[in-house]
């Protein structure tokens, strides 16, 4: 595993590349600090690797100092500024950090939103007549996307079980092109064998995308476990403090090449502002996960030995389907996980629930700092494979529960006055 950060200009050199090796393995922790900031970026006028973090550079407009200059200002690399909508120094930090951690990547582009950065990913890689292939547990905007925006450029797609890694091989026809990847599953939460599936579709010419907005780079090494692009919501994780929108795409050369000139193309630009906040996130990105992703792990041990719960959702727990896959191939996890309601508990029960719970509060997202939790109907979103097992239509009402820094015991107590509301009619 070794540690690389891509120079503006494409050299491999490091922050501390005078003083260090080039090629010195440092873990996530570490790699957390000193991601991104270069001292070329990290400086007031005249005085390199002056200040910790990369100053908010505001900034629209480039001044050349003559025409020739002008002429010859067109590089289209981060650390070359040619106008504001390619982005500076504050965004080019943060884009530089996010290369850096994720392994294998050639490059990194930023989006005002993760659903920004899936369509305008999509867009890149695909053309008319070209054939999407979605995994059935998608997050819904993405489906949304291939039913409403690709649709309408004569892009077909799609769904696949990615339970089902043989039947995955088999739908790959002449026009497929891209596969959309997710594990695990949006609000299902089931673990797909991405290896196995990112592998058939290099053999077969197939672009694999995996949106890796649970794990991120540091639970799950996308582009390692032979993905060729990875994208994840900033909003979540990075962020961290449920105060600014964000995405990310990091890919393999020639799919960024490909997805930078679409981004540009379509004029996306983040604020350097919003950079500023996310890299602020990213430094405290491994402390909070291992600690919400104790917590979940807590907090679903204890619903699992509820009678009126009949299923929990949680990749991190012992005895759900989908944990050794997750015990193979992810090394972290988050806070983020699901569960079903035993039969019987109608959706008047479930808001009785939810409008007792005091700490957590109701509302989309995660990754924040704050626990939240939403009402969630696992039987209606497959199209192909009910999940979880057993599941029928009308019944197994569920919620999603994002974890956030409070204390188990809290969270726990908060839910048992939950439950205790539930039951009452
Ligand atoms: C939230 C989310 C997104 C979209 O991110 P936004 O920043 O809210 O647009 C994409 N994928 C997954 C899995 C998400 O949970």
């Amino acid at each position: 595993m070794g540690h690389r950060s891509l120079h503006p200009q494409g050299n491999r050199t490091s922050r501390l590349s005078d003083s260090r090796p080039n090629d010195e393995a440092h873990a996530n922790a570490t790699r957390l600090v000193e991601a991104g900031r270069r001292k070329q970026w990290c400086s007031v006028p005249g005085q390199p690797g002056s200040v910790v973090n990369p100053p908010i550079w505001r900034a629209s407009t480039h001044l050349y100092e003559t025409a020739d200059d002008l002429a010859k200002g067109r590089p289209n690399a981060n650390g070359h500024f040619y106008y504001g909508r390619r982005g500076g120094p504050t965004q080019w930090a943060l884009a530089d950090a996010l290369t850096e951690l994720e392994q294998d990547a050639e490059g990194t582009e930023l989006f005002p939103s993760g659903v920004a950065a899936i369509a305008a990913t999509l867009l890149a890689l695909l053309k008319p007549g070209d054939e999407l292939l979605v995994c059935d547990n998608a997050y819904e905007p993405t489906r949304n996307i291939a039913n409403g925006l690709l649709a309408g450029y004569g892009i077909t797609h799609r769904a696949f079980d990615p339970l089902d890694v043989d039947g995955f091989a088999a739908m790959i026809g002449p026009n497929t092109k891209v596969v959309m990847l997710e594990s695990p599953g949006s609000l299902t939460m089931e673990i797909s064998d991405i290896p196995a599936l990112a592998a058939i579709a290099r053999e077969k010419g197939v672009i694999s995308v995996i949106d890796n907005t649970w794990a991120g780079p540091l639970g799950f090494p996308a582009l390692v476990h032979g993905c060729d692009v990875t994208l994840m919501s900033l909003t979540k994780h990075v962020g961290g403090h449920s105060d600014l929108m964000m995405g990310a795409v990091s890919a393999r050369a020639p799919q960024l090449a490909q997805i930078r000139r679409h981004a540009q193309m379509l004029g996306q630009v983040v604020s350097p502002d919003d950079a500023a906040l996310a890299l602020r996130g990213l430094r405290t990105l491994e402390l909070r996960l291992k600690r919400t992703s104790a917590t979940a792990l807590e907090v679903a041990r204890w619903l699992s030995t509820r009678p009126e719960i009949s299923a929990v959702l949680c990749p991190q727990l012992e005895g759900t389907p989908g944990h050794d896959l997750w015990r193979r191939d992810f090394s972290g996890g988050c806070g983020l996980f699901s569960f079903v309601l035993a039969g019987g508990a109608d959706k008047k029960a479930r808001a009785r629930l939810l409008d007792a719970l005091d700490l957590f509060g109701i509302g989309f997202s995660w990754g924040g700092y704050e626990s939240l939790a939403l009402p969630i109907d696992p039987a209606s979103l497959h199209t192909l494979r009910p999940w979880p097992p057993g599941i029928d239509e009308g019944s197994g009402l569920g919620l999603r529960l994002a974890i956030g820094l409070e204390d188990a015991d809290d969270l726990i107590r908060d839910l048992d006055r939950g439950l205790a509301a539930m039951r009452e009619s």
